[in-house]
């Protein structure tokens, strides 16, 4: 390994988290949401996992280049965009690459109609119907008459019907969220009808939904940070164990003692009050590792904590890691744990999203690419 500064992923978490939804949630189709780099943990490593065990059906991307990333890695597996896609170059890769797309509008249907014509497969699609969230999607009141509109289009083929849930996670907005998938209910009811068939694929629940509102099951789910290891929300019900899937680490690499009043870092935001040890490690922001963590992060060393000394840099942070007067605890090439276990020390991700005053999404998606990934 070139650079000390790496993240295990530990694609058997990855395994036994989505094998407790398939306990939960029964025969139902699952498909996982390995967007933004599968939220961090690599999408192609945790893609090929899936596509191998065949512990889930489909993938969730964002972007057509995600997809196309999966396709050239031998990903074979259904594929869904979940977001909005643009006429023209976009789309016309996404039917070509077999991806699945969201259809939330008639404009879209008719510019999936005309990609069809200069691709020449045609496009399969899920209609998007916003029932809360006010990102994408019809409104639920216009589904039957756009259902009717696609069904009407010789080349595009309307093969499932889904909505999205803001607040599935958060026990005291439950209200919200059965009011929502009692719209939803009602209007998949009306759009088949319309249609005079069912549809295959009816879905609207995210993590929150298959953890606390079995009514959002459906025939699919789409589920994605409790797949890595994560409770979308501390409200959420634990109703599936999950294991922490990525342990984030570097290596101690120069080590001073520094004299009292010596400041460290830019800014001069730290000071020793006393003779102290101060370790340096090989990882900054530009790792993803958050400048909002100087003077208050805390980094495990031999299974020991130690606070951040001073701001976190560019590509190196200080750790401030005892008082000169007794034997320094760290040596250099010593295992530095930013995120996981180090001994029976633990930093979770969810303790760094709080410090951060953030959610683990965002904590795990901005590791950078330039932290290599390992698994096991
Ligand atoms: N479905 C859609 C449309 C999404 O945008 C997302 C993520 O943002 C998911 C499912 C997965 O959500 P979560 O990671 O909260 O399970």
């Amino acid at each position: 390994m070139l650079y000390a500064t790496h993240a295990e992923v530990d694609l058997s978490a990855i395994r036994a988290n989505i094998e407790g939804i398939r306990e939960q949630v029964g025969d139902r189709t699952i498909l996982v949401a390995v967007k933004a780099d599968a939220y961090g943990h690599g999408a192609v490593a945790v893609s090929r996992m899936i596509q191998a065990t065949g512990v889930a059906d489909w993938l969730g991307i964002a972007t057509v280049p995600e997809a196309l990333e999966l396709r050239a890695a031998g990903i074979t597996m259904p594929m869904l965009k979940l977001s909005h896609c643009f006429p023209g170059a976009e789309m016309e890769a996404a039917i070509a690459a077999d991806v699945v797309t969201a259809c939330p509008s008639r404009e879209c249907a008719d510019a999936l109609q005309a990609a069809v014509e200069q691709v020449g497969r045609p496009a399969r699609v899920h209609l998007k119907v916003d029932t809360g969230m006010a990102r994408i999607g019809v409104p639920a009141g216009e589904a039957a008459a756009l259902a009717a509109y696609v069904e009407g289009l010789e080349s595009v083929s309307l093969e499932g019907i889904f909505t999205h849930m803001p607040v599935a996670d958060t026990a005291s907005q439950d209200a919200f969220t059965e009011d929502q998938v009692a719209l939803f209910a009602r209007t998949v009811e009306e759009v088949q009808a319309t249609l005079g068939r069912p549809l295959e694929h009816v879905h609207a629940a995210n993590s929150g939904g298959v953890l606390g509102h079995s009514s959002s099951w459906l025939t699919l789910v789409r589920p994605g940070i409790m797949v890595y290891g994560y409770y979308p929300d501390a409200s959420t019900p634990r109703t599936i164990v999950l294991r922490q899937a990525i342990r984030w680490v570097t290596r101690v690499s120069f080590v001073k003692r520094v004299p009292a009043g010596t400041t460290v870092g830019y800014g001069r935001t730290w000071s020793a009050d006393e003779d102290r040890w101060i370790a340096t490690m090989p990882v900054g922001y530009a790792d993803g590792y958050n400048r909002l963590l100087s003077n208050r992060g805390r980094v495990l060393v031999g299974g020991r904590s130690h606070p951040i000394a001073g701001r976190v840099c560019m590509d190196q942070t200080m750790i401030d890691v005892g008082p000169a007067s007794e034997p320094c605890p760290v040596s250099v090439g010593d295992e530095a744990v930013l995120l996981g276990t180090s001994g029976t020390q633990e930093i979770s991700t969810d303790e760094m999203a709080e410090l951060l005053g953030t959610i683990t999404y965002e904590v795990t998606c901005d590791i950078a690419k330039r932290v290599e990934r390992t698994y096991r």
